[in-house]
């Protein structure tokens, strides 16, 4: 072994100081202070997180149940509307990280703005010309069969938009110091989603020229989760693979999982949309899509902080540090 791969193999997997690294972790090396940070949890993550997809869906359930029942017959207004409603929980998001990032362990890093910024580039400038112009995914799913849609929601849209979160968070910071904590992942992949999928709704709608204010809005919403699903599942993957040696295919395996979830929120958006729950009024209902949509998120949310933390406490057990 040579003079060179020596002083590599006892640098910090996180700060990259080449004689810091005498801890050792997962068959990875780490410094006295990144060694005592990756296994700590962060509470506030997830209240920002639940947080903030309420701010998605209160003002949509609110226009919803006062359009159906107070207002029934108003026009189709501007999609500026849609630009609202998308922006809203995305501004909430920013804000609260922001404001609990002084008192708790939130990572305060300039990376958390270039993630967001990063997520809104990739939705306008990659994924919507791609999936909706050249591909024309939504005409073809709009014409071809429920199995065919089914398919098509989970192996195009599923995979593109994980793949493109996973980018954007695994060549931005996922090796860098800004990244020290497993919850990091979600974190970072959160708040590249938090600008992604509003932006990814907000275009889709201005191709539509305009917006029925109660399907309308819950389709914003129940969309903007869809696209949201994604983030917490990759975001555990690249958090859990960042500390240690995992094999080969467990960051394809997040992926995977999380496209086949994003996929099925979508599907179950626009078929059980057409499910008449009232029988006096055929076709489009908008309610049992927003509600899979909402238990999706929340439930891939709850299981991710349930595993995270768990997985944490036990590390910091047998590592025999305090939390
Ligand atoms: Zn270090």
């Amino acid at each position: 072994m040579s003079h060179m791969n020596m002083l590599e193999e006892t640098r910090c997997t996180v700060c990259q100081r080449s004689d810091a690294g005498h801890r050792t972790y997962g068959k990875r090396h780490f410094c006295d202070e990144h060694f005592a940070a990756f296994s700590q949890d962060t509470p506030s993550l997830w209240r920002a997180a639940i947080l903030a997809i309420l701010f998605a869906v209160a003002p949509a359930i609110g226009l919803g149940i006062a359009t159906q029942f107070f207002f029934p017959h108003l026009q189709p207004v501007s999609p500026w509307a849609a630009f609202i409603l998308a922006t809203i929980p995305s501004a909430a998001w920013i804000l609260i990280v922001y404001r609990t990032s002084r008192t708790t362990g939130i990572n305060r890093s300039s990376s958390l703005p270039t993630l967001f910024v990063a997520g809104i580039l990739v939705a306008a400038a990659i994924s919507r010309p791609l999936l909706f112009e050249l591909i024309g995914i939504e005409a073809w799913l709009g014409a071809t069969t429920a199995a065919n849609r089914f398919l098509g929601d989970i192996l195009v849209h599923g995979f593109f938009h994980s793949f493109m979160l996973y980018a954007i968070v695994r060549y931005l910071v996922w090796q860098t110091p800004m990244f020290t904590r497993r919850s990091d992942g979600i974190l970072y992949t959160l708040s590249a989603a938090w600008g992604y999928a509003p932006m990814l709704v907000i275009l889709t709608t201005f191709n539509f020229g305009q917006l029925a204010l109660q399907s309308g809005s819950l389709f914003v919403a129940s969309r903007v989760l869809a696209y949201l699903v994604p983030a917490p599942i990759i975001g555990f993957f690249l958090g859990r693979n960042r500390f240690e040696d995992m094999p080969v295919y467990y960051l394809s395996a997040g992926i995977a999982l999380a496209a086949f979830l994003c996929g099925l929120t979508l599907y179950a958006g626009t078929e059980l949309n057409n499910i008449r729950l009232n029988l006096a009024q055929d076709g489009y209902s908008p309610w049992p899509g927003l509600v899979f949509s909402i238990v999706t998120t929340m439930g891939v949310l709850a299981a991710v902080a349930g595993l995270m933390t768990r997985h944490n406490s036990l590390t910091r057990a047998r590592l025999h540090l305090e939390a």
